[in-house]
């Protein structure tokens, strides 16, 4: 009896252990069936992968070839924007430079050639001529307060701010002289016995007279000096004048020891104040220049 139960016990502990083989066999078989599928679901990853990454790499290719035929079309494009760009620059400066052009003859246009000319003994101001358009000189300026004194509208800004300029510094400064007619010029002539000679103009003895007619010229005098002229060129009025006129466009026109002309110390004419400037800059006399020269300054008459 006793031996029966060892061999049962015996017997249970072979079953147990082949229980425990056959699980463990099961267990094994079943992590490398495990395994199995698992290699072989990473196989076909590794496939689909694979082809996914071909699939890719084409797409990736054909996006290099279209960027690369849209780079080419862009630097083809680039190169005709530029070109047409230059040539519309190019286009824009010349007509900006018409535009300057046609401007500029706008503003000639405006301005009477005759303001700068020159007169001679044989170049006179058409007896016609007269400026298109007067203004009275304020009388507190003026040498005879009943008179009336003209000027070209144009010029009486400048001519005030030289009046006014010598007024504070209390230089002693009248108008005697302003715009004079032809008419009235012949009258003022028929008053002297002047002997006039056959020459082509009775009037060369007056060659400033053509200046008067502009109404861009004035004859200075003192309240002391008066209607006489005399002695002009040595008062403080006339050194002033000397110094400063040109700032406001005027200029002597028939200075100490011309070539031209008598010397007339109150005799100032409108030339425009970049032609002043130069003159007075240089030293040099109007009449002294030539004609050519003194003409590239009317554009700036009024400037
Ligand atoms: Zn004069």
């Amino acid at each position: 009896m006793k031996k029966t139960k060892l061999d049962i016990f015996l017997i249970a502990i072979m079953i147990i252990g082949l229980g425990a083989v056959g699980f463990l066999g099961y267990q094994a078989y079943q992590l490398k069936k495990n395994k199995i599928n698992l290699e072989s679901e990473l196989s076909l990853t590794r496939e689909n992968f694979a082809s996914t990454t071909r699939g890719l790499q084409a797409t990736i290719d054909s996006i290099k070839e279209e960027l690369s035929k849209t780079k080419s079309e862009r630097d083809d494009f680039e190169l005709k924007y530029n070109e047409e760009r230059n040539r519309l620059d190019y286009l824009s400066s010349q007509i900006q430079g018409i535009q300057g052009t046609v401007g500029m003859l706008e503003k000639l246009k405006q301005i009477d050639p005759e303001l700068l000319e020159k007169y001679s003994k044989v170049y006179f101001l058409n007896e016609n001529y007269v400026p298109e358009m007067f203004i009275k000189i304020d009388s507190k300026y003026t040498y005879n307060p009943k008179e009336d004194y003209l000027i070209y509208e144009r010029i009486w800004p400048f001519l005030e701010n030289l009046l006014t300029a010598a007024e504070n510094v209390s230089t002693d400064i009248e108008i005697i002289s302003a715009y004079r007619s032809f008419g009235k010029q012949s009258e003022l002539k028929s008053s002297y016995t002047f002997i006039y000679g056959s020459g082509a103009n009775k009037f060369s003895a007056d060659q400033g007279y053509s200046e008067h007619q502009l109404g861009t010229t004035v004859d200075l005098t003192t309240s002391k000096i008066g209607a006489s002229y005399l002695g002009f060129e040595k008062t403080p009025t006339y050194q002033w004048l000397l110094e400063n006129a040109y700032k406001y466009g005027f200029i002597l026109s028939y200075p100490e020891n011309n070539q031209y002309y008598q010397f007339e110390p109150w005799h100032w004419r409108f030339v425009g104040r970049a032609l002043a400037d130069r003159l007075h800059q240089e030293g040099n006399n109007f009449y002294d220049l030539d004609q050519r020269e003194i003409d590239k300054y009317l554009i700036s008459f009024f400037d």
